[in-house]
């Protein structure tokens, strides 16, 4: 089936002409807009668009000078501007938004010749764990229409699983690409901080956002690091590194690999599925010759509470430039001025968005910024230097993504804190600035869960490499939904 091929066995088949880049595209279309009216993956399609460009990559490919994906359908989240195409952030805010210009990511993915068919469904601005905090209403997860995908990156995570694309854009401010990768049975990576231009993004908590790539494989989402990965004059955060080409880290032999066990993660609040199948996991990694280590990460205990109020702080700040007055969502007739502001953006934003603004105002002002702001920060470094230290005993550390497999619609959406406790084990990372991925490690009752790679700056490729490793030797990043249906 098109639809299960990976990335290079697609560009085989387009190379060898079994079907033109127009035949890939619609066969994709015609899965996306069979699936969506259940799914709700996508907010916005660009089906008309992705025609036209699988016409073009055809005539680019009959003459030879395609670039190197040309052809592949992807979509993006909601969240990267694209140029003439709405950009929603899953908000009513933005609702009447069309970008002006490509984000880089948006721009670099054309340009290696990816078609975009459609913007896929979000938490609004990123906010949240389960999707339902979108304007546009929840995603189902294609594994059962009764659970969340996870968030915020649930609809590019549902598409990808229900294959209605090769591959999405997923941006990761807690855990929004690894969270809906574990709950939807896919592969999905947050790079280093900075390793991917922010430009175009639209911004939830700045210095956490990360973009990624959501895919069927290691080795899928190798190739479109190489093409997102990158420094970009237009965005100061992006690392100035060079890239590696990622595909190229996927055969390193695990022997001498030294994974560190986190003891913090085991334990309670783990569902214990989870930990056998990790267990069974690292198990597999050292008969491949990887060494086990214990480590300790002391201070993970705190990342939620520090996480939330980073975040909601940094989001204050950003989602102020949603006034009414430049663009976006404005109230009708407002009286005066005052008047404009708090009834476009009351009626603007939704409840979560207006509660983090609520709390991270709050923590920011003059009076409480020591207590929380300062205190948040002093424990994003404590779990910054516990990192350090288990990096000096181990290349990687191991542990779960999400402490249980996807949960049914509506069950936490009015208790916050359990919500939050999604992140647990994904939070840290963006604390830290670390990379990090999930990747299909299980089954439980018919819905799939990941294992979470962590490693050290820059080391994105060793990540993939392990992953990779494991997938040549497994096939839960093969099943999906309409197979074990
Ligand atoms: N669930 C977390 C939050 O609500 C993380 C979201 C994200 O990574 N964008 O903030």
């Amino acid at each position: 089936m098109i639809h299960e091929q990976s990335i290079r066995e697609i560009l085989n088949s387009l190379d060898k002409k079994e079907y033109s880049c127009r035949e890939l595209v619609d066969h994709f279309i015609a899965r996306a807009s069979d699936a969506n009216a259940s799914l709700n993956a996508f907010i916005t399609d660009t089906y008309e668009t992705a025609r036209n460009e699988a016409d073009h990559m055809d005539m680019l490919r009959s003459n030879g000078t395609a670039p190197s994906l040309a052809g592949i359908p992807i979509a993006h989240k909601d969240i990267f501007c694209a140029r003439g195409v709405k950009t929603t952030a899953g908000s009513l805010m933005l609702d009447n938004f069309v970008a002006p210009y490509s984000a880089t990511v948006v721009e670099k993915l054309s340009a290696a010749g990816t078609i975009s068919i459609g913007k896929t469904n979000m938490d609004e601005f990123a906010m949240g764990s389960s999707n339902e905090n979108s304007h546009y209403g929840p995603v189902k997860n294609p594994w059962s229409e009764k659970v969340v995908p996870g968030g915020s990156s649930g609809g590019s995570a549902a598409a990808v699983a229900a294959r209605l694309c090769v591959a999405a854009t997923g941006t990761d401010t807690g855990g929004s690409i690894r969270q809906p990768a574990s709950m939807c049975g896919i592969t999905g990576i947050k790079p280093t901080y900075g390793r991917i231009s922010r430009w175009g993004m639209i911004a939830y908590a700045s210095s956490l956002d990360q973009a990624g790539p959501m895919t069927k494989s290691a080795e899928d989402a190798a190739i479109l690091l190489n093409i997102m990965a990158g420094y970009d004059e237009k965005d100061s955060t992006s690392a100035e590194q060079p890239v590696p080409d990622y595909t190229k880290c996927l055969n390193e032999p695990l022997k001498g690999l030294k994974l560190g066990f986190c003891k913090e993660y085991f334990g309670d609040g783990l569902d214990p599925k989870i930990e056998i199948a990790i267990q069974t996991a690292l198990r597999q990694f050292e008969a491949q010759g990887a060494e086990i280590i214990e480590i300790s990460l002391p201070s993970s205990k705190h990342a939620i509470p520090a996480y939330y109020v980073i975040a909601p702080a940094e989001a204050s700040a950003n989602l102020s430039r949603y006034d009414g007055v430049r663009y976006g969502y404005r109230c009708e007739t407002p009286v005066d001025l005052a008047d404009l502001y708090k009834r476009s953006r009351s009626e603007g934003f939704g409840d979560e968005v207006k509660q983090r603004i609520i709390v991270g105002s709050f923590a920011l002002s003059a009076g409480y910024y020591d207590a929380y702001y300062k205190k948040a920060q002093q424990i994003r470094r404590l779990i910054k230097n516990d990192f350090a230290q288990a990096f000096e005993q181990v290349d990687l550390i191991i542990g779960p993504t999400t402490p249980s497999t996807a949960f049914n619609l509506g069950e936490k959406t009015s208790d916050p804190i359990s919500m939050y406790l999604q992140d647990i084990y994904t939070i840290t990372s963006n604390l830290a600035g670390l990379p990090a991925g999930s990747f299909p490690v299980g089954m439980e009752a018919g819905l799939p869960f990941g294992l979470q790679i962590i490693g050290n700056y820059f080391d994105e490729g060793r990540i993939l490499n392990l992953a990779h490793q494991f997938q040549l030797e497994s096939d839960w990043h093969r099943l999906t939904p309409e197979a074990t249906a």
